[in-house]
């Protein structure tokens, strides 16, 4: 096999955490790495033009998309929000969802980095795939809603798709090609209320659910993270990239973030990867595999007393859990609903009009209420999308209208 002369990448949702760590990546990469040919073709970005800008003047992409219309309208008439956004001329800008899809699949782009946050992310990572693209997935939420259909096209289109997640990515590390292990063990920080109680948990503010012990993140993730949910995403993310079914994933609580995952095999022995948590090391394995180029980011000191504890979870506490297991077990449709329902209960705990442990009981609400399909196309799933958003709201009316 002859290695390509190029590695021309796209990240979608540039502006972003993730998207501005795998700016900072192919930096690194194209100084410690200059004969590869790393590249940034080009960048998305749904707000923050500013930053986006500012991305476009430091990597020159030859493409810049405005997925968001009514932003990229504002910018093109020149709104006083966006007074002195200015592109480098050499940039070719483009606007909307159908701009974004056309760079997730044009023939320049060898990798993708989805880094789109949300139900957002699913069509251009879809297209991507189908593309043919190597995807660098940080948008878990993909396969979350549409787990077997990426399934199903990754064994048919050239695709592949190269974890970002930090535990998977570990797993991916661990597993080094074996392809049966016999348990999946994530872990897990246990987020900003590891230790609280549900009483406590009832009053918990914005503020307190958006301070991650370990990690920065954008603020969807971050509150997935206090309610724990983000480890059922995971649940799912896993049951799809790994092919293996639910009871053989195991979550355990690991305050301290730095085993990120581990494997065990079929004879008993269990196998770790650790590293500081620092996305630029998972975002670097998934565009440089199979290929080890020296890292971005510090590593372990063992020499200082370095403690790793760990913990089982408490499903009572942090009902999420048991939630994202069931979802993982029924497939079809259920993960469409409960993504959905959990976006729209984390913008509405977000604005302030739903306590932070109503966001679980909203998600099995829908859940519970909507007909299971075994299978469903794409778009059938984009309609339990909106119906689960509906559901969400109409539970919220309920619970408002009987206190
Ligand atoms: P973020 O909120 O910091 O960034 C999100 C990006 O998506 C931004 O560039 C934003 O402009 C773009 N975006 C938002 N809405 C959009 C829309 N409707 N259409 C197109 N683009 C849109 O989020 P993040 O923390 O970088 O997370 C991104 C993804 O990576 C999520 O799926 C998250 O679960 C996953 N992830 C993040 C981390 C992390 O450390 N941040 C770790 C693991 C996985
Ligand atoms: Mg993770």
């Amino acid at each position: 096999m002859t290695l390509p002369t190029s590695r021309r990448i796209a990240i979608l949702g540039a502006t972003g955490s993730i998207g501005t760590a795998a700016a900072d990546v192919i930096e690194h990469l194209r100084r410690n790495d200059p004969t590869q040919g790393w590249e940034l073709h080009g960048i998305s970005g749904h707000g923050n033009l500013a930053l986006l800008a500012k991305i476009a003047s430091r990597h020159l992409p030859a493409r810049v998309v405005l997925s968001d219309n009514l932003v990229a309208e504002s910018w093109r008439t020149g709104a006083e929000s966006h007074a002195g956004v200015t592109f480098p001329e050499s940039c070719r800008i483009e606007f909307g969802c159908d701009a974004l899809i056309e760079l997730a699949a044009a023939p320049e782009v060898d990798i993708v980095v989805a880094a789109i946050v949300g139900r957002a992310g699913l069509e251009s990572t879809v297209e991507a795939v189908r593309a043919g693209k190597r995807v660098a997935l940080a948008n878990k939420e993909t396969l979350v809603v549409a787990g077997n259909i990426v399934h199903d096209l990754l064994k048919t289109s050239r695709g592949e798709i190269l974890p970002v997640d930090s535990e998977h990515s570990a797993i991916f590390q661990c597993l080094a090609g074996r392809t049966s292990p016999k348990r999946i063990i994530l872990t897990a920080s246990g987020g900003p209320f590891r230790d609280w109680t549900t009483e406590q948990m009832h009053s918990a503010t914005i503020a307190q659910a958006l301070t991650h012990p370990t990690w920065r993140m954008g603020k969807k993730i971050t509150i997935d993270s206090a309610t724990m949910m983000n480890k059922a995403l995971e649940i799912i993310e896993a049951r799809w990239l790994f092919d293996v079914p639910s009871d053989r994933i195991e979550v355990i609580i690991h305050p301290q973030s730095i085993i990120h995952s581990m494997i065990e095999t079929e004879d008993g022995s269990i196998i770790a990867q650790l590293s500081p948590p620092d996305m630029r090391l998972p975002i670097q394995l998934a565009l440089t595999h199979p290929r080890c180029v020296v890292g971005a980011t510090p590593t372990l000191d063992l020499r200082k007393n370095l403690e790793l504890t760990l913990l089982p979870v408490d499903r009572e506490r942090f009902p999420a859990i048991s939630l994202g297991f069931e979802v993982a077990r029924v497939g079809g449709t259920a993960g469409a609903v409960v993504n959905a329902a959990n976006e729209e209960a984390v913008g509405l705990f977000l604005d302030g009009r739903i306590r932070f442990t109503d966001i679980v009981p909203a998600c099995q609400n829908a859940l519970d209420h909507h007909n299971h399909e075994h299978t469903a196309s794409i778009q059938r799933l984009l309609e339990l999308d909106r119906w689960s958003r509906a559901e969400v709201r109409r539970w919220q009316a309920r619970s408002i209208s009987s206190t």
